[in-house]
């Protein structure tokens, strides 16, 4: 590692959670097989995830790609350590999933900061999730389970343009008063600019001290890595990211890609940031899923591969 460029600051570690078997499969149009499924949250689990959105009980005729949840949580071989989340839409799904509660670790319920958004998505308003979510809340928490919490749309809304940050701010804080431990930020239709998410997550910082704030960019636009180092830069060391660039948002149509995981950890990797990953697996299992969907992904990292300094490249 001595002729290269990277940083050689102080050292610096951050967590990277995988949501693509989640908040990707949910937006691909294929439904992918149950195998397909198991063998790909292995292989992320062979490139050191600790953190992995393995799937939702969202109900089936809502979401047919997901319907199979229980049996990719009974199927997959994870190691002891690896925290598996599961996304929880309403309070059946709670119910559901605490029927099989030994086959996860992490809850993650979730609001959009945006009234129009929030309704788009599960036709409620935001005050009536928020008394449903924060009384599930308290549940999951007595449960033993840990409870994560989602605020979507936090740096934009593609119905209702702005979302004042003092807003978004006041749900986080109203979820950590109901037990929410760790809070993430969702930039779900990909608004965001790295100007704003800085102060975002300063100010996210001195209103919820002792809770994990996690940055969700979506790469709709081709700014969700500067949004991410945006955050990195503002302090915050939680990330949230899908390999392959998989996935979206189901409303509006077109707000594809969640950032790519390998460019994600590419760029930490060189900036001398630890993620505990191999990326040459994490690449791996991003082209495994490109094999499993029949088509291009749309990472670099999956075309370019990583960045070598030690090799003899001429020039
Ligand atoms: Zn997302």
């Amino acid at each position: 590692m001595s002729q290269d460029n990277r940083t050689a600051g102080e050292h610096r570690v951050v967590k990277v959670r995988e949501v693509g078997p989640r908040d990707g499969f949910q937006n691909e149009p294929e439904t992918i097989a149950t195998r397909d499924k198991i063998e790909l949250i292995n292989a992320l689990g062979d490139a050191g995830f600790k953190r992995i959105e393995v799937a939702s009980f969202v109900r089936p005729d809502v979401v047919p790609q997901l319907s199979d949840g229980v049996q990719v949580l009974r199927g997959i071989d994870l190691p002891a350590d690896v925290e598996r989340m599961v996304l929880i839409p309403n309070s059946r799904g709670l119910e559901n999933a605490l029927q099989v509660r030994g086959l996860f670790e992490a809850m993650t319920l979730f609001v959009s900061a945006s009234q129009s958004h929030n309704k788009a998505n599960i036709n409620r308003t935001v005050e009536e999730t928020m008394e449903d979510v924060k009384g599930m809340g308290r549940r999951v928490v007595a449960e033993g389970v840990k409870f994560c919490a989602v605020i979507a749309t936090s740096f934009g809304c593609p119905y209702e343009g702005k979302v004042p940050m003092d807003g978004v701010l006041d749900l986080a804080e109203q979820f950590a008063e109901a037990g929410a431990t760790e809070i993430g930020f969702g930039d779900t239709t990909g608004m965001a600019n790295p100007a704003y998410v800085s102060r975002f997550f300063r100010a996210a910082a001195e209103r919820l001290p002792g809770v994990e704030l996690t940055a969700h960019f979506h790469n709709t636009r081709g700014q969700g890595l500067a949004n991410a180092y945006a955050a990195l830069e503002a302090g915050c060391d939680s990330f949230e990211s899908s390999f392959g660039e998989l996935g979206g948002c189901p409303v509006p149509a077109g707000s594809t890609g969640n950032i790519s995981t390998e460019d994600l950890v590419s760029m930490f990797h060189e900036m001398g940031i630890d993620t505990g990953l191999d990326l040459e697996r994490v690449i791996e299992a991003a082209r495994k899923a490109q094999q499993v969907l029949g088509r291009k992904l749309t990472s670099h990292s999956i075309v370019a591969g990583p960045v070598r300094w030690a090799s003899a490249v001429a020039n």
